[in-house]
């Protein structure tokens, strides 16, 4: 089924807290800030409203994406044809139950970081800087210095499309920047975390180590998607993107990082192939300097040319 089949106004009817919208523009919605218009946008307030949306919408072989904070994906310029969706609402809320907290997917990892320094829990802290949602840090396993999701994580509770189902740790398959939700079958709902006691001072002198580091190394205040490569058998890829003088390489719009040489920047106009071009710029030098297929680590919604992911 297309997406220009499904009943809009049906759709309306049943999102009575949520905001439903008809092309909507998603470069906006992502820190690279590139990209055209998804067919249809959902933003989610309740369980109730995403089980009902769900339903409605089974069977009908639609293509959706699950955007957390959008600061690890590059979104075309054709847009993407089907149903963006957005979790929030209920979807924003932390429980605790001494050092054990249920996350929802929808919350940012640095409102989660002020809440367990307040809280005296120690293990989100070196995460500080990465601007991304807990859903998404999940389906990336994202980490950074001594943080990294999946060692934190006691369960997901996740939709499979069918159910709400309950996955531990081990369930969830995690990999250098890779999960079991990164393969299309799950959209989290909930992440449940084990933390440990700490002290504020702590917390706050790491908070602060980390920031410093950030501030030094990778271009804040730009658009970017964070690292568009992957390390590669533990080669640091920066490392030889540097040696290799690719900071400062451009396709228009998208250039090289001169802090960074792991960070495409836009720098206002970019448009999604001006992106890609420079990738693939990249990659075949890459390859032809070390032997080595670069593989993405930002993530294409819509569609691309050809490219060698
Ligand atoms: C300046 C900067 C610095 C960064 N530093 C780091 C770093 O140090 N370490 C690191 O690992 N990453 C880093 N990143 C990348 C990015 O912030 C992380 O990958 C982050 O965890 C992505 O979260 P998000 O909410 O923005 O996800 P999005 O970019 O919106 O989505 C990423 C993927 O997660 C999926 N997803 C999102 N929510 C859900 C859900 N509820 N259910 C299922 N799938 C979902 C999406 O479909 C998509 O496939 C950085 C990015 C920037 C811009």
């Amino acid at each position: 089924m297309k997406v220009t089949n499904i009943k809009f106004s049906n759709l309306k009817k049943l999102n009575y807290t949520g905001i439903t919208e008809k092309n909507k523009e998603l470069k906006n919605l992502t820190t690279f800030r590139v990209g055209g218009r998804a067919k249809l946008y959902l933003e989610i307030n309740t369980l109730e409203y995403f089980i009902k949306v769900m339903t409605y919408l089974k069977n009908s072989n639609l293509n959706i994406f699950v955007l957390g904070n959008g600061s690890n994906v590059l979104v075309s310029s054709l847009g993407f044809d089907g149903i963006v969706i957005k979790l929030k609402g209920d979807f924003s809320r932390i429980s605790i139950r001494g050092e054990l907290l249920e996350i929802g997917a929808g919350v940012m990892l640095s409102q989660i970081i002020n809440f367990t320094k307040n809280k005296n829990l120690s293990g989100f802290e070196y995460g500080i800087g990465i601007p991304g949602t807990i859903g998404g840090a999940t389906c990336m396993n994202a980490s950074a210095y001594d943080f990294e999701m999946s060692k934190i994580i006691k369960y997901v509770v996740a939709y499979d499309y069918d159910k709400i189902i309950y996955l531990k740790n081990e369930d969830c398959k995690f990999g250098y920047r890779d999960s079991i939700f990164q393969h299309g079958k799950y959209i989290i709902l909930r992440v449940g975390v084990e933390l440990k006691k700490s002290s504020r001072h702590e917390i706050e002198n790491i908070i602060k180590e980390v920031c410093e580091k950030r501030n030094i190394s990778q271009p804040l205040g730009t658009y970017n998607a964070g690292s568009v490569f992957k390390k590669k058998d533990n080669i640091c890829v920066s490392k030889l993107l540097d040696e290799m003088g690719v900071k400062g390489l451009c396709v228009n719009g998208a250039v090289v990082s001169n802090k960074h040489a792991n960070f495409i920047i836009n720098k206002g106009n970019a448009s999604s192939e001006d992106v890609i071009n420079l990738i693939q710029k990249i990659k075949n030098m890459f390859f032809e300097k070390y032997k080595i297929n670069l593989e993405l680590e930002i993530k294409l919604i819509g569609e691309f040319n050809e490219i060698d992911r």
